[in-house]
């Protein structure tokens, strides 16, 4: 008999497989990032399918088996209104959700990543600035993960002069053979300010719609170890 499981988590993405089924990634407490497979979630009379929707923070009864679980019972412990109702919100949500998938390794239990992505969800709720918060998400979740960009001045010398983006690391001086993208001290300042603040302080930091794009960049290329400024 497969074992069965009960867990809590978000839906962090989900889609559609075979004719009427769904596979949900899911950020759990217990477990951290699992896939899920829901058998005939898409048929009507299925009342996991509106369930198990990205952002949805979800209680779960599942089989353990090799490869996805498979899902027995779903139900919805909360939902964002004001994500799901506004464009920008949801596309900042959904953006998040999907880098942070990404990083996080399968099956191995992450309860600040969680916390940390609960915590965006209610501050993105409340109106904080997406992009903003987006941002500041991102760069904790990567320091939570110990992927952390340096962003104490040089990380070789300390130094906060020339200094360069170098990526999987973060701040290098020229000095110390930074040969990256010059980052002005507003740039890396700003940064620094969004990975210190609380997550309901992110909209403290004014950012203009360059600075955003760039750094959005800077740390999905960090993210990955490779990159490519879009
Ligand atoms: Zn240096």
């Amino acid at each position: 008999m497969a074992k069965l499981r009960r867990g809590w988590g978000i839906v962090l993405s989900a889609k559609d497989v075979q004719e009427t089924d769904r596979l949900a990634t899911v950020l759990t407490e217990k477990e951290g990032k699992v896939p899920i497979l829901a058998k005939r979630a898409r048929r009507i009379e299925s009342p996991y399918g509106a369930v198990l929707e990205p952002t949805n923070y979800v209680e779960l009864i599942y089989y353990v088996r090799v490869g996805p679980y498979l899902l027995k019972e779903a139900s919805l412990l909360r939902r964002y209104p004001g994500i799901s109702g506004e464009l920008a919100r949801l596309e900042a949500a959904l953006e998040g959700l999907n880098f942070v998938e990404g990083l996080l390794p399968e099956r191995v239990p992450e309860p600040r990543v969680l916390s940390l992505t609960v915590g965006f969800l209610e501050e993105l709720e409340k109106g904080a600035p997406p992009d903003v918060l987006l941002l500041a998400y991102e760069l904790k979740a990567l320091s939570a993960l110990g992927h952390g960009p340096h962003l104490e001045g040089c990380v070789r010398c300390g130094s906060e002069e020339d200094l360069t983006w170098s990526p999987g690391e973060g701040l290098i001086c020229r000095s110390c053979g930074g040969e990256g993208e010059e980052m002005p001290a507003s740039l890396w300042r700003a940064m620094r300010m969004l990975s210190r603040l609380p997550l309901s302080s992110a909209g403290r930091v004014r950012l203009r719609e360059g600075e955003v794009k760039r750094i959005r960049a800077l740390l999905r290329g960090h993210g990955r170890g490779d990159y490519n400024p879009a």
